[in-house]
């Protein structure tokens, strides 16, 4: 792999490796763009199979934080830390403080967290090393379980949705599909429940299924079922990849819009569903709730000014949709050109001379 060529073709700024013999840290962290302010974005640990999936990995996903950060109006750049190992096996105090003396060592250039592989009390023994780590546990500061804010901004964007394509953004009466009751979808169920919308909910976790099932009057089918499900509304708050080759033909919906990451399996599913009629709410624009709590955790955290700011995920996807109007092109795209334009826009800004 040719690493500079690979950093130009998406304009990353950084790639610092991080190895450590005491502890067998062996990291990356990969800085996109620092355009609007320092990167931030969080720590996966994975036991890549070869050194190239940890490179590309981080490439990828500290780019993605770029995007997120700059749609969802944060003054921060995408970064992303890659940690090589199992978090089954290969977790212990030295490896996080490791961790945490190199992100000290970038001096503020990069802020870091939790995300699939690492949990916030994993960040104390790093927080002993640096103060440039967020989401810790509430009782060390943070401001605990996002997936309360993730799951009111994922509501904001399906009322925007409903707006765009029923003319209304009352859910009354619509049908939504959920797939995935985990920690977002529950809470999203609530929402949807509260305004009159007929749910139908699917979970390979059955206690998770029979948690939802307690408290509303939902509608279960099998995990496989939900693609075929006659609704208004395809909300995935599972898994990456779940609009494919396999699944867009069977989907009776008129939207797509749900808190997990990475819904299209590759772009051309989004030009596919935008052929098809079906509205698709930019997954890292619709799901930008934890990434808002966290950003403001970093001024102070206020909630209610947190979750005003979630609320705006409304507003950003009218925006979306009217880019994506405006330049004929499918709204996966329109959301990049939306960030793009505001980074370009702010670069120039910060280009106004300013004495010191
Ligand atoms: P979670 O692990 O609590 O919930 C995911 C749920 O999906 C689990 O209950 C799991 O059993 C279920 N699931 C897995 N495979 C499934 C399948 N094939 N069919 C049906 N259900 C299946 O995770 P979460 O925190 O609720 O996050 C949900 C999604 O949203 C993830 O993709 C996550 O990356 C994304 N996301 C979460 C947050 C957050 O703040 N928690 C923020 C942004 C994005």
């Amino acid at each position: 792999m040719n690493i500079f060529e690979s950093m130009a073709k998406d304009g990353h700024e950084q790639l610092i490796f991080c190895h450590d013999k005491t502890s067998g840290l062996k990291a990356i962290i990969g800085i996109h763009d620092t355009s609007l302010g320092p990167a931030l974005g969080g720590c996966r640990m994975w036991p890549y199979s070869k050194e190239e999936d940890a490179v590309v990995d981080v490439l990828r996903l500290s780019r993605g934080m770029t995007y997120k950060s700059g749609a969802a109006g944060c003054n921060y750049g995408g970064g992303k830390v890659v940690l090589w190992g199992d978090p089954q096996k290969d977790k212990s105090e030295e490896l996080f403080r490791a961790l945490g003396r190199f992100v000290e060592g970038l001096n503020g250039r990069f802020i870091t967290g939790t995300d699939v592989g690492t949990v916030a009390s994993d960040f104390v023994w790093s927080s002993y090393e640096t103060s440039y780590v967020v989401a810790l546990p509430e009782e060390f500061g943070g401001s605990g379980d996002s997936s309360v804010i993730t799951a009111y901004g994922v509501w904001r964007g399906i009322k925007a949705c409903a707006k765009e394509v029923f003319g209304d953004d009352q859910l009354k009466g619509l049908r939504v599909a959920v797939q995935g009751v985990g920690k977002v979808g529950y809470h999203l169920v609530g929402h949807l429940y509260e305004e009159g919308a007929m749910v139908t909910v699917c979970d390979i976790n059955k206690a998770y299924v029979d948690r939802v099932v307690a408290k509303y009057p939902v509608r279960v089918v099998e995990p496989d079922a939900i693609y075929d499900v006659e609704c208004d509304i395809f909300s995935p708050n599972a898994l990456g990849g779940v609009i494919n080759d396999e699944t867009l033909p069977r989907l009776k919906c008129k939207i797509v819009a749900g808190a997990a990451n990475n819904q299209l399996k590759e772009d051309r599913h989004g030009d596919l569903l935008h052929a098809k009629g079906i509205l698709y709410a930019p997954d890292y624009v619709i799901n930008a709730g934890g990434l808002i709590q966290v950003a403001d955790e970093l001024q102070g955290f206020n909630r209610d000014r947190a979750f005003k700011k979630a609320a705006a995920i409304y507003d950003l996807l009218l925006r979306i949709f009217a880019i994506s109007k405006r330049d004929g092109i499918p709204t996966y795209a329109a959301a990049d050109v939306m960030v793009g334009e505001r980074i370009e826009r702010l670069t120039k800004v910060s280009q106004l001379y300013v004495r010191g």
